[in-house]
């Protein structure tokens, strides 16, 4: 397939993993912050194909898995109201909630829709104007375009019946918030493509700078991953820490203005909860005051839901690239893909069940 085939080469991949070899001297600990790349990882095993050196851990970058419990929770309890039709992208309705999840509100009765976009849920909410309906908009930055222009369009067209329930996060916060941790052991970044085409790369610049740390933006086929790291590796083992593109094909250095002029009219900067992580500071989006009547948190009154999270569950550590997924005790025992404990076992993009679903064999082995 044009575009795809290309960057799965054989020949291309071995020698970015001899030039890899070649250059490598001594240890270093790199951070994948995308869930897709950390899928591509496991699945085309790049990792089992580095130098005994290079390491890679798998950062925070699975909407889905970082997306706090209490949030899920609220997500319920707002579909299991008769009168709202609630819409979300599939992979959100088999994360649990700290008593079920979105799939058994629909099962039992509720109105829950598995959309392909937010501006379906504004179709959605025009044609039933009885009827509250509420987008769940969960994403990075990459997704915050399409959210906003949902809310913009109900707004434009008078649709008073339709609201989000913002869970959107930012990876540069994540990224200090990793390299400001004790014990964090990351010496360089893969920074996510689709998030750097949205965002561009100019707001790396002062993280590489303050914690000396190699940048480098990747795509997400096996050819760009490995490109990736080589150049990670060749700015470690040369003594620099700068921001370099590899996915040169999708990215500009000031990424998609349109774009973000309209994410920074619809949405602010806000603190946000990082499931197993924590709070961390100015990290999320939330909507601006012009457009807080779609706020869902604030029309139904759940803000002040809190929950504790699973007592057994590391996926915090996980998430910070201090465990790796098999050095969990319920590893493919009591957690799986089937009975998950953490959203890193629920989303095809967490840690944990990439590990299970490619490797669960030697993970329960080692
Ligand atoms: S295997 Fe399950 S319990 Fe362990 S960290 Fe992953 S999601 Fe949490």
């Amino acid at each position: 397939m044009k575009f795809v085939d290309e960057y799965r080469d054989q020949k291309a991949a071995e020698f970015f993993r001899d030039a890899i070899h070649n250059i490598v001297t001594k240890p270093w600990v790199l951070m994948e912050v995308c869930g897709g790349q950390t899928h591509a990882i496991v699945k085309y095993g790049i990792d089992e194909l580095l130098p005994k050196e290079v390491e890679l851990v798998h950062g925070p970058g699975c909407p889905v898995c970082v997306t706090p419990l209490e949030l899920i929770d609220k997500a319920i309890l707002i579909a299991s109201r008769p009168d709202v039709i609630f819409c979300s992208f599939g992979d959100m309705l088999r994360v649990p909630g700290s008593e079920k999840d979105l799939f058994m509100v629909k099962a039992s009765g509720g109105d829950v829709r598995i959309v392909y976009s937010p501006l379906d849920a504004v179709k959605i909410a025009k044609d039933n104007p009885d009827k509250e309906v509420v987008f769940f908009a969960v994403g990075f930055e990459t997704t915050a375009p399409a959210n906003a222009m949902a809310v913009h369009q109900a707004k434009e067209l008078g649709i008073r019946n339709f609201s989000i329930l913002v869970s959107h996060v930012l990876v540069p916060p994540a990224i200090e918030a990793v390299m400001s941790s004790p014990l964090c052991r990351v010496q360089a970044f893969l920074a996510a493509g689709h998030v750097c085409t949205v965002m561009g790369y100019n707001e790396y610049l002062p993280l590489a700078e303050k914690y000396k740390v190699p940048i480098v933006v990747t795509g997400f086929e096996p050819l760009d991953i490995l490109q990736g790291i080589y150049m990670t590796v060749k700015q470690l083992e040369e003594g620099r820490h700068e921001v370099e593109n590899q996915y040169a094909r999708s990215v500009k250095k000031d990424g998609n203005r349109p774009a973000q002029d309209l994410v920074s009219r619809v949405f602010r900067v806000v603190p946000r909860k990082w499931r197993g992580v924590g709070e961390i500071p100015e990290s999320g989006l939330g909507l601006t005051a012009e457009y807080a009547a779609y706020d869902a948190e604030t029309k139904f009154d759940v803000g002040d839901i809190t929950v504790d999270e699973p007592e057994e569950c590391i996926s915090g550590l996980v998430l910070q690239g201090i465990k790796k997924p098999n050095e969990c005790p319920a590893f493919g025992t009591r957690c799986t893909p089937e009975h998950p404990f953490g959203a890193t076992m629920v989303s095809n993009e967490g840690a944990c069940a990439a590990y299970y679903r490619y490797r669960r064999f030697a993970a329960k082995a080692a």
